[in-house]
């Protein structure tokens, strides 16, 4: 079987599982390998009943010593009982709404229960607890992400065929594998799906983050930005103080430096390649402002890429106060008649700034004098997407922004040996958000605090949670039944949702509705996460907030506290995660946060691209794999002397691949 055949090949796989795998993006063999289990769970680590600590995940193994019972059964509620035992003490077995295990268990019967400890009128019990047979208790179990109509066993078992009867192909040499540690693609797959052990999980771990990283690293550098002769733009150092001057708050040392180094950069006669790098709410905006303005002075163009509309349609919003009609947004494809316009504007030079989202790559556009490029959460734009981005109008000066908290050493390796101008210092005034962690019973309370404080002090809040819709798969809240919720309970509080999926234009409406008050209450997803700035929002409400990385929540908390308003952060959470919540309750430093979130990981997520807002590999981790990156750099060099051929295979599968991508874009 081949990795681009159809997954309906396989045993198994009927046109009906067809269509159930292609709702996980699971097309081909291939596709069903790559999908990574989400995270792991070690079998071997046995709890003995009378050591179970309440609240942590445990296996415990039971022989059933009670009979079930039931304790209600009414409609649509069932709850029965039984006892377990393993020689050290006992266990009570709470199964809620699942009565047709009743008579699964039998006294005398032994199973493994995977779950959650709690005491209970000073019994140690455990709800809905996952049940293993004895038999099938083995090694290291993969959970894997799912969707309706498949269930963990029956993916394992489709897995398992694919594993066996795929024709794997290695891209490498069987020397250049054993020189680096690295494994053949077929064991790749096997320790990935079935391990029988940490050492296997980890070897597999090593090896396809690596090579996956020696792909990243070629295609950065095939594709950084070339730092070819250009122009130099004459300007005098009065212009920074013509701008500092058009801003409403003064700015901190670390804008002003960075302001200085863009000056430096545009009298330059070489291309500039800048980072700014920033934690969220440093004032990155502000810096990539003032490089438009001096363009403009000296008569010259920009163009500012935002990842999302919403931030676009902000950056715009702000531009217009310093710019008035001389800039304008591109906020998706544009009609013919728009085109048109825009275009001859652009080439007039009537607009001497011109905000889009990546739209702006499928569009020609005639600028007459073009000359800076700002890439604004440039992490957020995929690695050919931002190769293409950085070398498609060529001898223009490239300035990204970003608030990935990574070192010096390792940003320099991402961003092509860009200039990295840091912003290490916090506008003045602003207070730290106040962060409290919140159990569930709490929190309607908060709430009516919350709308307390929106009636009497006109404030803002934003509720998120890690759900659209309601799931089965996975408990928790979601935006529409808060918002259904907080409707009811608020009927004088206007309230209303955003999420991804919408349109463009029904985004940037609720937004600006937010912003000027209209409305009061956002309940949303994680699509507020990016860069969205709403100066007067002051509470930021996370519901089952364990159940994001640290540094999402780092991201989100950020959105608040903008202002120098009081401002405050809820996270709500059943107990779960408790440790790592903690985190972010005593610290506001984006790096200092993303150094714990790492302590925290554990067989978790093994393969984690835990969402830390940032590039995301399939296999590696930004974060955790600094080493293996700076391993990568390193393995290129020694490639390309001492193994030619492996060298080569490489470089043709990135030059395939940045020509695809290319492909999709006008090259201009
Ligand atoms: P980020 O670095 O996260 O992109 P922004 O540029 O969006 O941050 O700035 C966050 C907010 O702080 C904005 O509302 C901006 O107007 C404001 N701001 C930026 N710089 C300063 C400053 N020096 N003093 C006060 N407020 C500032
Ligand atoms: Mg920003």
């Amino acid at each position: 079987m081949r990795f681009s055949d159809p997954v309906e090949k396989l045993k198994g796989v009927g046109p009906k599982m067809a269509s159930v795998l292609s709702r996980l993006d699971i097309a081909t063999v291939g596709d069903l390998l790559d999908h990574k289990p989400a995270y792991y769970k070690d079998l071997s680590q046995i709890t003995p009943i009378y050591a179970a600590d309440e609240g942590s995940f445990l296996i415990c193994k039971g022989t059933v010593t009670s009979s079930p019972r039931w304790i209600k059964r009414t409609g649509g509620f069932s709850l029965f009982s039984f006892t377990v035992a393993d020689g050290t003490g006992t266990l009570t077995i709470n199964i809620f709404n699942i009565p047709y295990l009743f008579k699964n268990y039998k006294i005398g019967d032994t199973y493994y229960f995977l779950g959650r400890a709690k005491a209970f009128h000073r019994k140690l019990q455990m709800d809905n607890p996952e049940v293993i047979k004895e038999e099938n208790l083995r090694g290291i179990a993969p959970y894997y992400p799912l969707t309706s109509g498949l269930t963990q066993n029956k993916l394992k078992t489709i897995i398992k065929n694919a594993l066996e009867t795929a024709e794997y192909e290695d891209m490498y040499s069987d020397g250049f594998l054993s020189e680096y540690g690295l494994l053949h693609s077929k064991d790749d797959y096997r320790f990935m799906h079935l391990p029988e052990s940490m050492d296997e999980l980890s070897r597999s771990k090593r090896s396809l983050s690596l090579k996956e990283i020696l792909v990243f690293l070629k295609t950065l550098e095939l594709t950084a930005v070339k730092r070819e002769e250009t122009k130099r733009v004459d300007i005098d150092d009065s212009v920074l103080d013509e701008f500092l001057s058009l801003l409403p708050f003064k700015c901190t040392g670390a804008q002003i430096r960075a302001m200085k180094d863009i000056l430096s950069d545009i009298r330059k006669d070489r291309v500039a390649n800048r980072l700014i790098q920033g934690d969220v709410g440093s004032g990155k905006t502000a810096v990539a402002l003032f490089g438009v303005y001096a363009m403009k002075k000296a008569g010259l163009q920009s163009l500012i890429l935002a990842p999302t509309s919403l931030l676009a349609e902000q950056h715009y919003n702000t531009a217009k106060n310093i710019f008035g009609d001389e800039v304008r947004l591109l906020k998706g494809a544009a009609s013919k008649k728009e085109h048109e316009e825009l275009n001859s504007l652009l080439s007039e030079g009537k607009v001497s700034v011109l905000i889009s989202t990546h739209a702006v790559l499928y569009e020609h556009f005639d600028f007459r004098a073009l000359k800076l490029m700002i890439i604004d959460e440039q992490h957020r734009f995929g690695v050919e997407q931002r190769s293409f981005l950085m070398n498609s109008y060529p001898g223009i000066h490239k300035i990204s922004m970003s608030a990935t908290p990574i070192p010096r050493s390792l940003a320099m390796i991402l961003h092509g040996n860009a200039d990295i101008s840091l912003l290490d210092e916090m506008p003045e005034g602003r207070m730290p958000v106040k962060t409290f962690i919140l159990r569930p019973n709490k929190r309607e309370d908060m709430y009516d605090w919350a709308a307390g404080r929106i009636r009497e002090k006109d404030e803002k809040a934003y509720i998120v949670c890690p759900l659209l819709e309601e799931s089965e798969e996975l408990p928790a809240n979601s935006v529409m039944n808060v918002y259904e919720e907080l409707r009811k309970r608020y009927p004088d509080i206007p309230v209303e949702f955003i999420h991804g999926k919408m349109k463009n234009q029904e985004k940037q409406d609720i937004m600006q509705r937010f912003k000027t008050g209209e409305t009061r209450m956002l309940v949303s997803t994680t699509v507020v996460e990016v860069g969205v700035d709403v100066q007067d929002a002051t509470m930021m409400i996370i519901e089952n907030a364990d159940r994001f990385g640290l540094a999402q929540l780092h991201q989100l908390r950020g959105r608040v506290g903008r202002g120098s308003r009081e401002s405050f952060c809820y996270l709500i959470s059943d107990g779960a995660g408790m440790e790592r919540l903690k985190v972010l309750k005593d610290s506001n430093d984006g790096f200092y946060i993303a150094k714990k979130d790492l302590e925290f990981r554990g067989t978790g997520n093994f393969f984690g691209t835990e969402q830390h807002g940032d590039m995301t590999f399939a296999f590696a981790d930004l974060l955790r794999d600094m080493d293996l990156f700076e391993e990568g750099k390193q393995m290129l060099s020694v490639m390309e002397r001492d193994f030619r051929e492996d060298y080569d295979a490489l470089l043709t599968k990135v030059e395939d691949k940045i020509k695809d991508e290319n492909n999709k874009y006008i090259v201009i």
